[in-house]
């Protein structure tokens, strides 16, 4: 048999139910996709098609209406489990007077590392994310993609095995960018498994080895990139991007 996905989204809906007549809101309406060992994997989908309700679910965050997701081929994974993997959420940093150093070793506390570990990790990370100049400014006086980087370095800080990144690209510009491309296919290197959501096709493009493509609340297309890209899907995904 072969070894059990990372990931395993089966039947995912969420619904949430918004202002005074509590209206429905669909956000999730059925999705299925699995994340196996090693692979680089893309949520891809415009804005609102349900990628970070769906990241959201997967990490315990939020509740799903119906459906099941195993972390680690386990439907309920311990907090140890937990720990094996990093988040990049979409809009982070409440930690406004924090300086970068002071954050990573607040996150390094809550992951429990010890103290060395902890100083060593975050200069190797702000080393890594390219801060070094920033590393005694507060949070709160980052620009968007200082965020994305600092938020990058604690989702790696404790060398998790499963990265779950929710637009990890956005907010910056061509160079940094690429750079967090380089860093993605860095850590697939070295044998993690990443899970990232993005709605620019190039950048799924040139990272994974598959992809679900979001729309709706619902899987439109679901494999490899090469696969999905044969003209008659190509359409879709082009549309995407507008
Ligand atoms: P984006 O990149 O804009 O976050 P997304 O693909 O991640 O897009 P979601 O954030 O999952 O999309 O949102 C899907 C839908 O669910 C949207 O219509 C959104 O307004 C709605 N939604 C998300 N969170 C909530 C919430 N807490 N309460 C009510 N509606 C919500």
């Amino acid at each position: 048999a072969s070894e059990a996905p990372v990931v395993e989204v089966r039947g995912l809906h969420k619904t949430f139910r918004v202002g005074f007549f509590r209206k429905k809101v669909e956000a999730v309406r059925g999705i299925d996709f699995e994340v196996r060992r090693g692979e680089i994997f893309g949520l891809l989908g415009p804005n609102g098609a349900g990628k970070t309700t769906s990241i959201k679910s997967i990490l315990r965050l939020i509740f799903p209406t119906a459906g099941t997701i195993k972390l680690f081929g386990s439907l309920s994974p311990s907090p140890e489990a937990l720990r094996r993997l990093g988040y990049l959420p979409e809009s982070p940093y409440v930690y406004q007077y924090l300086r970068a150093h002071e954050f990573l070793d607040l996150c390094g506390r809550l992951c429990g590392l010890d103290a060395r570990t902890r100083a060593e990790r975050a200069d190797e990370m702000i080393a890594r994310v390219g801060l070094g100049h920033a590393v005694d400014r507060p949070i709160g006086r980052f620009s968007k993609g200082m965020l994305q980087r600092i938020g990058l370095a604690q989702a790696l800080l404790h060398d998790p095995e499963l990265l779950i990144l929710d637009e990890p690209m956005s907010g910056l510009d061509p160079i940094g960018r690429k750079e967090v491309r380089d860093l993605i296919v860095e850590e697939r290197q070295r044998g993690k498994t990443i899970l990232f959501t993005s709605h620019i096709l190039s950048d799924v493009e040139r990272l994974c080895d598959r992809v679900a493509i979001v729309h709706r609340g619902k899987v439109t297309a679901y494999g490899a990139l090469s696969q999905l890209l044969k003209p008659e899907v190509q359409r879709t995904e082009i549309e995407l991007e507008g």
